[in-house]
């Protein structure tokens, strides 16, 4: 059953949706499934200087790949549709003139020059204009006007924006879900702009009437738009209208804690901060993205639910069910968040651990396609068996095992000094011997035979590993060596250990 419960996520098509928006999406997602509700999304395009050519759709494709769905949006339409505003401009200035008529907005003629020569005279002084219930007395706007002024002006077609009229000497009584009463007095705020010149309202308007008309009961954003709050709530208040209830999502901090994780962070501290790659329309910039870097969306969610929110218990792996159950905005914290880049990668790593077998193997496949490697499908599991404690990311199975599907082009010179002596290449021909004739090349096989053949020569099992190790992977890493040969087979090994005596004599010789 649908409740009454009914949020939006509300992005502005600017440019990649930053991982902190996916949060703000994640926490509305959360809260509208838990409740039964209807999760919204509105794209706000009012600000047509801003707007970035292919960012809407970034923005949809990202909150799919993470699992966020929404029930109505511009692709899905609903009650009420349209659900870009660029496409409901027509409706806002009914809401402005409303505002003047009952005055509590106004026009302001003020030129841009007029009020940049006020902004640096101010700084001149070390002060800051603000257009105020102060200044705006002398400023030239329709309070200082009779009507027959103001009528003229508009019909001689003079610009104007419409301002709301802040209250004098009052307060604002505001309730946040997360960090409860928020009280600021009205001298601290300014008459923003509603209405622009260009014919197209503010965020501020456009934000307060979509939301009132979607019936809309839970605003749950970022807290930077926490100043805005009290102009919202007047606005409501101006309008007559019933204000939803509101709560601020903490910032995500710097992993180092110092200050806001921001667009400009990502690249440069190495992690993505946008879930998908990205590259400026305009000056080809490009971004890392999470699931470029091998990240699993389960993975990235969990890790950004976690990111200002907890359960209160231990469990840190949820998956989006578990999630929408254990969700609750009164667990939200006040305080920052601060972005853990290694973290992120052990959620990754639980969530490989937790994969099926197949559904890695296959992942692995891809992987390999991609660098037009070719393998039998057959041994894929059994190395993603082998390889997933080891790695974070499937790409890095085959980073870590590349011998799996590559024979060594070099050797590691601190293992070949330290493993490779005069008398190995002589113990490796005589294995040679032995191997050829193994009619059995499976790894339980193997290990007996090796075992065999070092008793039989009394030599030392460390020193016949090692050696035979440099010779298949080129270093002295990989998983369980009998298993590394039945994957890559009787010729292929039998190929490395020639191939590599040869180089490694040619070496010793030098
Ligand atoms: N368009 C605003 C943004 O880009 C929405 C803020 C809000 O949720 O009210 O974040």
């Amino acid at each position: 059953m649908t409740s009454t419960i009914r949020v939006r996520f509300a992005p502005s098509p600017t440019g990649p949706l930053h991982m902190g928006g996916v949060r703000t999406a994640l926490y509305n997602y959360l809260f509208a499934s838990q409740h039964g509700g209807t999760m919204i999304l509105r794209i706000e395009d009012t600000d047509q200087t801003r707007y970035v050519p292919g960012a809407e759709d970034y923005i949809v494709e990202a909150l799919a790949w993470c699992g966020i769905h929404f029930d109505e949006s511009p692709a899905k339409g609903g009650p009420h549709a349209p659900y870009r505003q660029s496409e409901r401009r027509e409706l806002y200035k009914q809401y402005s003139d409303r505002l003047i008529q009952s005055g509590h907005a106004y026009y302001a003629f003020d030129t841009p020059e007029e009020l940049e020569a006020l902004r640096k005279a101010a700084e001149a002084n070390k002060e800051t204009f603000i257009y105020n219930a102060e200044t705006r007395k002398t400023l030239h706007n329709s309070l200082n006007m009779s009507a027959e002024e103001v009528e003229a002006l508009i019909e001689a077609g003079t610009p104007y924006v419409v301002r709301f009229r802040i209250p004098e000497h009052s307060v604002v009584e505001m309730d946040d879900l997360i960090r409860g009463r928020v009280v600021v007095k009205t001298e601290t705020l300014d008459d923003k702009v509603l209405f622009k010149s260009d014919g197209m309202p503010t965020y501020h308007l456009a934000n307060i009437v979509d939301d009132h008309l979607m019936e809309i009961t839970h605003v749950i954003r970022g807290e930077e738009w926490l100043p805005s709050l009290p102009l919202h709530v007047l606005l409501y208040q101006a309008f007559g209208w019933k204000a939803p209830q509101f709560a601020h999502l903490p910032l995500l901090l710097r992993p180092d804690g110092n200050g806001k994780l921001s667009k400009r962070d990502g690249d440069r501290l190495g992690f993505p901060v946008f879930p998908l790659a990205w590259t400026d329309p305009f000056t080809g910039e490009k971004s890392s993205g999470y699931r470029e870097a091998g990240y699993y969306p389960e993975a990235f969610v969990n890790m950004l639910a976690l990111l200002g929110w907890n359960a209160g218990t231990e469990q840190e792996i949820f998956s989006m069910d578990e999630l929408v159950e254990a969700f609750s905005l009164e667990r939200v914290s006040k305080s920052g968040a601060r972005f853990d880049p290694a973290k992120t990668r052990w959620f990754n790593q639980q969530y490989l651990l937790i994969r099926n077998e197949e559904q890695l193997a296959e992942e692995l496949r891809i992987v390999l396609n991609n660098k037009g490697i070719k393998f039998a499908d057959d041994k894929l599991v059994p190395i993603c068996r082998l390889m997933r404690e080891r790695v974070h990311f499937v790409h890095e199975i085959f980073e870590e095992g590349s011998f799996f599907f590559e024979a060594p082009e070099s050797y590691d010179e601190q293992v070949v000094k330290k493993r490779w002596k005069e008398e190995s290449a002589a113990k490796m021909q005589q294995l040679v011997a032995v191997l050829e004739k193994a009619s059995e090349f499976e790894p339980a096989a193997l290990d007996a035979l090796l075992q065999q053949f070092i008793t039989d020569n009394g030599l030392n099992t460390g020193a016949v590993m090692n050696a035979l190790r440099l010779l298949l992977v080129g270093a002295s890493k990989g998983p369980h060596l009998s298993e590394i040969m039945w994957i890559i087979g009787k010729e292929e090994s039998l190929k490395r250990i020639f191939a590599g005596i040869d180089r490694l004599s040619q070496t010793t010789q030098n």
